[in-house]
């Protein structure tokens, strides 16, 4: 992923990427945050309803970090990538699974999707998309030992952590009979080292998004790098404002956040804090730009007081004793209470809007055409006049000819 902390941009490898990422966030920004409003803010006391419902179980995510890193390292085509997706659809049996194949610049990556739908279910049902790269980085650039900078890492935390996670809610999230529609998306080709930087999966899923699933998506959230035994979360930007705002009671609920009581009336303790910003590039950034309400959970402080992009990220440091069961269970629950309070869907007010934004949208439309067939006619006066124009001064030219010579 690319970065930035404190004004200060970080890049792994091309800083004009991040200043074209920054201006394509920038003109999208409006967009995103103009034609989706959650329901937020609400109470923490209604959210504890939900609270002893939670069955997020962090083991089995933590199990499955550590038989994701058992393959080796994930990279796009290689035999512990296919084995990874086999587990999906081996697993997944009450939702639809599909595989998605992609070769750009000679990359062939594989995304995987899988869908549970309502009963009832229509055009505009509206959809929460939940999202993780479930392969792992080439290099390991950051490594001390320089001999070992040119091979992959294990990637327990970068990688295997929020593929894990989705994993765990697969398994869950069926019992919940949800009024809408989830999608989990594993992403390919996020973390490999290419200059300058893609993210493969995301933007190849964010190019086949139709405007009419754009505006059905409530929420698009991107789990990465969730497992740290010390587990630090902030606001990450790019990333909807609304969607944020979320973010907070949920986590608040949760006793997640320093001096605020939890659902148990107990004290929170410092794991999420909003008064921080980092700036990170990630798979939220493609949904993001097309309009899609998107946001980033990921810890970039990774390992004991590491600072931001420090620590054992991109390093061969990064394997599955470094990796918590809780920390995993903190961010699985957090996702989960989101999806049982309906934290993320859009309220009528604001499906409102859409259909006023769609109906200006039209008129807009309309008004361009007529500016068009304006154009048009006032290009066709010119364009009769030029031939008329050219014709009478031929004839002219031929009857001063004919004068002469006569
Ligand atoms: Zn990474």
């Amino acid at each position: 992923m690319l970065m930035s902390d404190a004004g200060n941009f970080y890049t792994s490898h091309s800083f004009a990427t991040v200043v074209i990422a920054m201006l394509l966030c920038s003109c999208s920004a409006s967009i995103s945050q103009s034609a989706h409003a959650v329901n937020s803010p609400y109470e923490v006391v209604e959210i504890c309803g939900y609270f002893d419902g939670l069955t997020f179980n962090g083991t089995l995510a933590n199990q499955s970090v550590q038989w994701q890193s058992g393959l080796g390292p994930r990279l796009p085509g290689s035999n512990a990538s296919e084995l990874f997706r086999n587990s999906v659809a081996e697993n997944l049996t009450e939702w639809n699974v599909s595989m998605h194949e992609y070769t750009v610049d000679n990359l062939t990556f594989t995304n995987i999707e899988a869908l549970l739908t309502p009963t009832v279910f229509d055009v505009d049902t509206q959809r929460v998309v939940l999202v993780a790269h479930y392969d792992t980085r080439n290099i390991a650039e950051r490594d001390s030992d320089e001999n070992r900078t040119n091979e992959p890492i294990i990637g327990a935390n970068d990688g295997a952590s929020g593929a894990a996670a989705l994993l765990e809610l697969a398994r869950i999230i069926p019992a919940m009979s949800l009024e809408y529609e989830v999608e989990l998306l594993w992403t390919d080709a996020e973390d490999q080292n290419y200059t300058p930087h893609r993210f493969f999966g995301a933007e190849a899923w964010a190019g086949e998004q139709s405007q009419q699933d754009i505006e059905r998506t409530a929420a698009y959230i991107v789990l990465d790098m969730i497992g740290d035994a010390d587990l630090q979360l902030t606001d990450i930007w790019p990333g909807d404002e609304a969607l944020w705002s979320t973010i907070s009671p949920l986590a608040q609920s949760l006793g997640m956040v320093e001096n605020q009581t939890d659902c148990s009336g107990a004290m929170g303790v410092k794991i999420y804090d909003q008064n921080t910003s980092i700036g990170v590039f990630d798979d939220h950034v493609a949904a993001y730009n097309i309009g899609i309400p998107a946001i980033d959970l990921i810890d970039i402080r990774y390992g004991p007081n590491a600072s931001a992009f420090g620590g054992y990220w991109h390093t061969h440091e990064d394997t599955p004793d470094k990796v918590s069961a809780d920390s995993l269970a903190t961010v699985g629950r957090l996702v989960e209470l989101g999806l049982r309070s309906g934290a993320w869907m859009m309220t009528n007010a604001t499906q409102d809007d859409i259909e006023e934004d769609n109906n200006s949208l039209d008129e807009t439309l309309i008004l361009d055409d007529e500016e068009t067939s304006k154009n048009y006619s006032s290009k066709s006066i010119i364009v009769v006049s030029s031939i008329i124009l050219l014709l009478l001064l031929k004839i002219y030219l031929r009857l001063s000819i004919w004068k002469k010579s006569s």
